[in-house]
């Protein structure tokens, strides 16, 4: 009998859930703490539900997480984890942790559609979106072993990103109950602040996410005008520079912080150049009547690999775009980059990438240890060293 995975299920879900099963709500939120709050997986662990609600769920229900593939902890402390999320398909999260805060990143698609020029993940292209269920496991698991690893009997994440492998509003049903879960006082607890989606700018999906569910947003921009995002950034062709804008606005109306983040990916003689810190500045800054957008940039160093063509930019040439950028009066932070010596920073295992099917094939074979999936360069900067500016 096919039993139900309860990480699947935000609280709403779960009382649905438990009312199938002939229980009052206030069960699913016993059940919903002794999950997330206390990472058990074991019903018979549950001392305080009655025991014929234990017996029921026993036979319906199940807590699973993603087998994991391979742990890599760098000396920094960034732990890089690969998950298996079957027919050779595999996702990765990353936990970065700093004084003030623990940052973990978050997959939501295996592989990813947009195709943008840069990602290593867009050009292994689409295999699937990922369920409620396997995007809350990420977190579930992350946070319950980090408990354990680092003796701490409170939460070890304080952030989340969701900025690993995926367009996660490609993803979008999926996305809302997992964000729920991570801001639910009975579950993880985290502020709309310190929840954030990092979006290529599917306009339709960041309407929706402002009235649903709205937590804090980074848009990966990357170019300064259409016909360079249209190469850059393919979902431009749909959904343009201005009408990103004009989303970006509308959302602000919600977002639970009074800017929006725009990710910068610094591409040598691709994007680099002082006409476009110029054209970046013209386009977020009131001028004659226009609003503006109330944003903060974070530019992004790009770890070059072989099918991008691409290269990145020399740090001076970084420096004097932030320095541009930052005498415009926009909040400009250049990334560093976190776990090095585990392959977890940015765009760092493009050189690795492995076509899908060899991917596949190997993974098939065993569990391998060194397998390597990339995550996406622009976000893996940004969860390899998370914003240090609370607004
Ligand atoms: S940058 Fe993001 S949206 Fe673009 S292909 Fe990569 S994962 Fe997808």
């Amino acid at each position: 009998m096919t039993t139900a995975n309860l990480l699947e299920f935000d609280l709403e879900g779960l009382a649905a859930f438990c009312e199938r099963l002939g229980e009052k709500k206030f069960r699913a939120t016993q059940l919903f703490r002794w999950i997330h709050q206390r990472g058990a997986s074991d019903f018979t662990q549950m001392t305080d539900l009655a025991k014929s609600l234990r017996e029921k769920l026993a036979g319906t229900a199940r807590v699973e997480a993603l087998p994991v593939l391979s742990q890599h902890e760098s000396a920094d402390g960034t732990i890089k984890w690969l998950f298996d999320v079957g027919d050779g398909n595999a996702v990765e999260a990353v936990f970065i942790p700093e004084d003030d805060r623990g940052t973990l990143c978050v997959s939501s698609q295996a592989g990813c559609a947009v195709g943008c020029r840069f990602c290593s993940t867009g050009h292994q292209g689409f295999s699937r979106n990922l369920g409620t269920g396997e995007i809350t496991a990420q977190l579930w698991f992350a946070e319950h072993f980090l408990r354990k690893h680092l003796k701490r009997d409170e939460r070890v994440i304080s952030n989340v990103v969701m900025m690993g492998m995926g367009e996660p509003l490609q993803n979008y049903a999926a996305l809302v109950p997992a964000l729920r879960t991570m801001l639910d006082d009975n579950a993880y607890g985290l502020s709309r602040r310190r929840v954030t989606v990092s979006t290529s700018g599917v306009v339709p999906m960041m309407d929706r996410l402002g009235v649903d569910c709205p937590v804090a947003l980074a848009v990966s921009l990357h170019a300064p005008n259409d016909a360079l995002r249209d190469d850059l950034v393919p979902l431009n062709r749909k959904y343009p520079i201005a009408e990103l804008l004009d989303a970006c606005r509308r959302y602000l109306a919600h977002a639970p912080r009074d800017f929006i983040t725009f990710e910068y990916c610094m591409l040598d003689g691709v994007n680099d150049q002082p006409e476009h810190a110029q054209q970046l500045i013209e386009l977020v800054k009131p001028r004659g009547g226009l609003g503006g957008v109330s944003c903060k940039f974070n530019l992004i160093p790009f770890n070059p690999f072989p099918a991008s063509g691409l290269l990145r930019s020399p740090q001076p040439r970084v420096l004097a775009f932030a320095k541009a950028l930052s005498e415009a009066g926009i909040v400009t932070t250049v990334r560093k980059t976190r776990g090095d010596d585990i392959d977890a920073a940015c765009g760092q295992l493009a050189g690795d990438v492995k076509d899908r099917t060899r991917a596949a094939e190997r993974m098939a074979q065993r569990r391998l240890t060194e397998h390597t999936v990339v995550m996406h360069p622009a976000r893996r900067a940004e969860a390899h060293a998370p914003d240090v500016q609370e607004h």
